[in-house]
């Protein structure tokens, strides 16, 4: 690479950080009106409907097991698909502004006519144990649960809950396992922001249910509360 191309090639880096006029997923340049992801990513996304949708499977998956009042993901990831790459780059490449953007878009979803996860007091992100979120600066919830609070004008804390350890066990779970959180993996640890509240738990991919059924778990402590959760992706088509 010669000297020219190389100080191009910064100075483009350099105007990308300044004015990220690119979409985060595609990268092309975005037009008037679009804001971190073009609208053809925006249509491409495969949404699952499950907010307007009482027996969806991710709703079903906790039947017997925890008592929600409702259950949905956003979209469908799987391999290679275009959720697959958001949630990488959210993930693992410091795009946050994918999750506060997925979670306005899912926030308009929640907000029409139709929609199950509804009548929410405070929305709270799965939190990661101390260590990863040290290790990658940041909890990719944080910014869904950001996204989804600003459209839903509905607070989001992410202090509520305090994650005790990394991994969830997968061992000997079975369907009628009582929602007590036995395995200590998540607690409340500000049991006084829950009380009384219609609390929404948001988490990035819902794979087994395992944490999500933990922290619900623990979540349901609380004095007089009531649970839906919000997955940005769950796996399918
Ligand atoms: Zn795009």
């Amino acid at each position: 690479m010669t000297l020219r191309n190389t100080i191009t090639t910064h100075l483009h880096d350099l105007a990308l950080l300044a004015f990220p006029n690119n979409c985060l997923v595609c990268h092309q340049s975005l037009v008037a009106g679009e804001r971190d992801i073009c609208f053809t990513c925006i249509d491409a996304l495969p949404e699952t409907g499950y907010h307007t949708l009482a027996d969806n499977p991710v709703a079903q998956h906790f039947w017997g097991r925890i008592p929600l009042v409702h259950a949905a993901a956003y979209l469908y990831v799987q391999e290679g698909n275009i959720t697959q790459d958001m949630i990488h780059l959210l993930k693992y490449k410091r795009k946050k502004q994918i999750g506060v953007k997925l979670g306005r878009l899912y926030g308009h979803k929640l907000r029409e006519e139709g929609s199950l996860i509804r009548d929410i007091d405070l929305i709270v992100p799965v939190p990661l144990h101390v260590n990863r979120q040290r290790q990658r600066g940041y909890n990719q919830c944080d910014y869904f649960a950001q996204g989804l609070s600003e459209v839903m004008n509905i607070p989001y804390e992410p202090n509520v809950m305090k994650r005790l350890k990394e991994n969830v066990s997968q061992t000997k779970r079975t369907r009628y396992d009582r929602w007590e959180n036995v395995e200590g993996i998540f607690a409340l640890a500000q049991p006084e922001k829950v009380k009384g509240k219609h609390i929404l738990l948001v988490d990035d991919v819902i794979t087994t249910g395992a944490t999500i059924e933990s922290c619900a778990a623990a979540l349901m402590t609380g004095e007089n509360v009531r649970l839906s959760v919000a997955t940005i992706a769950t796996a399918g088509r």
